[in-house]
């Protein structure tokens, strides 16, 4: 059974070096317990932050312990009444081929309502800080102007689909030609920018809004966050869910003070995590079912094959190696 330890902590943007496989024997459950066969595994950007010694809202990775993610898994071996052999779960996981679960935190997910991968992208925590990130502290309104950084990955995407769904002009920035296409062409972005070949972020925005920016749905942070912050209107509202471009910064990044553009223009900026709404992930996670059951909502995947390839996936969020959610098939 493959098991993968957190090696070392990342120095800078993470390497394979940081990891490290070990074969453990098979385990053997116990009464209550039950044994799952790890299916999909979900690599995410908020991972270098637990690889880091650093104290936040999660305890960091322990060095040559597995590290966990959001894992799908099959039931294999069941001495728990509530889970039966062949049963689907969703649940924070160890990256191990095979492992044992007491069952408390596993929740169960239907195959046949969507493909199994879903529950970790759209219907799971993915499409819930898209939707909760948005709604909740971006509040937006029909007509106005919604700007998505990351706008071509697993939150972004979805984020922009929603904004268009309530009625709103949608800008998304992402790091390539294709992803943009993708972006207009499948999502339905209004416009899209790629960052990597614009050199003037600031006017390439502006001319994408011309009726300025309301909502400014952060996943990057960095340079593409200053140009987008330079754009925003009276009252705009900025939802902060991530800031990739500076987790593998070793030093701190300096940028403008934006402080007196907050205060001339009455602007909300707002980080949150997630599980900041758990009250309210059934709605959500109601809406979004109803909203890809109409058709409204789609999704893309890159799904990388084979356990041994996880580590690498994960450090290919960094390089913009995936088009939405990034995931690996057991
Ligand atoms: P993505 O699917 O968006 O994958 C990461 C993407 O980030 C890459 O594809 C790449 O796209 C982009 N990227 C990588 N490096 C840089 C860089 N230096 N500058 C700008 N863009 C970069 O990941 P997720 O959708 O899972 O996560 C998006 C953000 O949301 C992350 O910051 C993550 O930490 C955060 N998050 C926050 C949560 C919360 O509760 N607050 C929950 C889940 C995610 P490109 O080719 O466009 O550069």
């Amino acid at each position: 059974n493959k098991v993968i330890l957190l090696n070392k902590r990342p120095v800078g943007k993470p390497t394979t070096d940081d990891f490290k496989f070990i074969e453990e024997e098979n385990p053997i459950i116990q009464e209550g317990q039950v044994l799952l066969k790890t299916l999909y595994v979900s690599v995410d950007p908020y991972l270098r932050g637990r690889m880091s010694s650093a104290k936040s809202y999660v305890a960091p990775f322990e060095l040559n312990k597995p590290i966990q993610s959001g894992v799908i898994a099959e039931v294999i071996v069941s001495k728990n009444l509530d889970f039966k052999v062949g049963d689907f779960v969703s649940a924070r996981l160890d990256w191990k081929e095979v492992q044992v679960s007491d069952g408390k935190h596993l929740l169960k997910v239907d195959g046949n309502a969507a493909p199994l991968s879903a529950y970790l992208g759209i219907l799971g925590m993915t499409g819930l800080t898209a939707y909760l990130g948005l709604t909740e502290i971006g509040k937006p309104k029909a007509g106005e102007t919604l700007v998505v950084s990351g706008a071509a990955g697993a939150v972004g995407s979805i984020v922009g689909q929603i904004g268009k769904i309530l009625g709103c002009r949608v800008i998304g920035l992402a790091g390539s030609d294709e992803k943009n296409r993708i972006l207009t062409s499948k999502f339905g972005f209004d416009a899209a920018i790629n960052y990597k070949t614009t050199t003037d972020m600031k006017t390439a925005i502006a001319n994408a809004a011309p009726n300025g920016v309301d909502i400014y749905f952060d996943n990057v942070g960095g340079d593409i966050s200053d140009a987008v912050l330079a754009n925003v209107n009276q009252l705009a509202r900025v939802p902060v869910c991530g800031a990739i471009s500076v987790y593998n910064e070793t030093e701190v990044p300096m940028g403008p003070r934006i402080q007196t553009t907050l205060v001339k223009s009455s602007i909300l900026m707002q980080g949150f995590v997630v599980s900041n709404y758990a009250a309210k992930f059934p709605e959500a996670i109601k809406q979004l079912t109803t909203w890809l059951q109409e058709g409204k909502l789609t999704y893309i995947e890159t799904i990388v094959n084979g356990f041994d390839q996880i580590p690498q996936a994960f450090i290919d969020l960094f390089e913009g190696k995936n088009e939405g959610k990034m995931i690996v098939k057991i």
